[in-house]
């Protein structure tokens, strides 16, 4: 059967047979060597994941931020670094869909809704870090109908592989407000375009997050997604959005798998001289603590990607909070799991030993814990979110 033509549960089906069948085999090594998760997401491109969440109207699948959650859940329990670059695709895709020209669909999303065209999301600086928000990169008109791009990008996840990248600039004045940007699609083959040294994390290893460098990158015009210095509106309701809800996803996904890790060492494990370690009563109240972290991140996550799609105007307040509760509770649960599995998930090349280096990448993948905290309280107290 066509997945695409059976409802939410058949995609989610045929996500699980993607991370069991093709992730799972993957996964040790693109940690082991650090090799980006070509085999997973051209799978995934080839099911139809490609347009996930590009609208109907387009040729995409028209899924919203609960689908998403889903899938990269579901992929990150096997692999996470496939989980968060087809995440970043994800993310990417939904800026450029959101005005999208018809030059721009012909361009971009048409092949992406027919899974030739990986795109990914290009918007931290060295120079300004965290605050994603306020780019140094120039967006220069040469003439009516070309733009030039000079600029340093870090950590671009599926660097060098995908066929385009969405690359945020500032037109004129580097010290515009925040948020007062421009977004553009740069195409992997452009002139001017290098990038930096192979990303070796200690953990996402997969990701391909690399410098890129761009020094006088020509592109037409007709690449500027929306309108110039337009993208504070982006910001809140496309990226910040997307953003979120496929890092927590691919979070939770990492603490279940750790969890379930360490319930299947419980369960195995006995000693001769009290039988099996599921029956230590301090264990079995250490897993209920974990399973309700899991559960109660989940429902916030799931939930807050729900308001969203339903359009509720306070939705973007429980994404922000739902990922830095993922955030926390992600990284705990990976760490006791380590700890209830004993010498055997310390060991090299347990999949709780790759679970414990990729979860630390939750809480500086910006929006950071910190930053969300922040905005979330600056929104209560009726401070502008932008206000450094
Ligand atoms: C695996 C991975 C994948 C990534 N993928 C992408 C991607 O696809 N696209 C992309 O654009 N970016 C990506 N990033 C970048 C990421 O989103 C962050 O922007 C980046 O990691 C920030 O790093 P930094 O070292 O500059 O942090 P810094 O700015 O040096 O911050 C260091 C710490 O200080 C805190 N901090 C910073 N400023 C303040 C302040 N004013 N007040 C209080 N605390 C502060 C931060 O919360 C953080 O904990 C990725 C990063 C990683 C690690």
């Amino acid at each position: 059967m066509n997945p695409w033509q059976g409802g939410g549960s058949a995609f989610l089906k045929k996500a699980e047979e993607i991370a069991k069948d093709v992730l799972a085999a993957e996964a040790p090594r693109i940690d082991r060597d650090a090799t980006w998760p070509e085999k997973g997401l051209r799978t995934l491109l080839s099911e139809g994941f490609g347009g996930l969440v590009v609208p109907r109207q387009y040729g995409g699948k028209g899924q919203g931020l609960l689908m998403l959650a889903r899938v990269c859940e579901i992929l990150s329990k096997e692999c996470p670094s496939t989980g968060i670059c087809f995440g970043m695709h994800c993310v990417a895709t939904s800026v450029m869909s959101v005005n999208a020209t018809d030059a721009q669909r012909e361009n971009f999303l048409n092949p992406i809704c027919e899974g030739k065209h990986i795109t990914s999301l290009s918007l931290s600086e060295l120079g300004t870090g965290i605050h994603f928000y306020l780019p140094q990169t120039s967006l220069t008109a040469v003439s009516p109908d070309c733009y030039s791009l000079t600029g340093s990008k870090v950590f671009v996840t599926n660097g060098a592989h995908a066929d385009s990248y969405v690359v945020s600039a500032v037109a004129g004045d580097r010290g515009a407000p925040a948020g007062q940007f421009s977004c553009v699609v740069i195409p992997n083959n452009s002139e001017g375009l290098t990038w930096g040294k192979p990303w070796d994390g200690i953990g996402m290893r997969g990701n391909s997050s690399r410098t890129m460098t761009l020094q006088d990158v020509r592109i037409p015009r007709a690449n500027l997604l929306g309108r110039e210095g337009d993208q504070i509106w982006y910001i809140f309701n496309v990226i910040t959005p997307f953003f979120l809800v496929a890092m927590a996803a691919t979070y939770l996904g990492v603490s279940d798998s750790a969890l379930n890790e360490a319930r299947m060492h419980v369960m195995r494990r006995q000693h001769v001289h009290t039988g099996g370690l599921s029956g230590a009563p301090v264990i079995q109240h250490r897993f209920g603590k974990l399973w309700g972290m899991l559960d109660r991140t989940r429902r916030l996550v799931y939930g807050a990607a729900a308001s969203f799609d339903n359009g509720d105007p306070d939705a973007l307040i429980s994404i922000m909070a739902s990922k830095a509760e993922v955030a926390d509770s992600a990284v705990e649960i990976v760490n006791e799991s380590m700890t209830l599995t004993g010498g055997r998930g310390y060991s090299e090349g347990s999949k709780l030993s790759r679970h414990l280096r990729d979860v630390r990448a939750v809480h500086l993948m910006s929006p950071t814990t910190d930053l969300l905290r922040t905005w979330i309280g600056r929104s209560l107290l009726g401070v502008p979110l932008l206000a450094d």
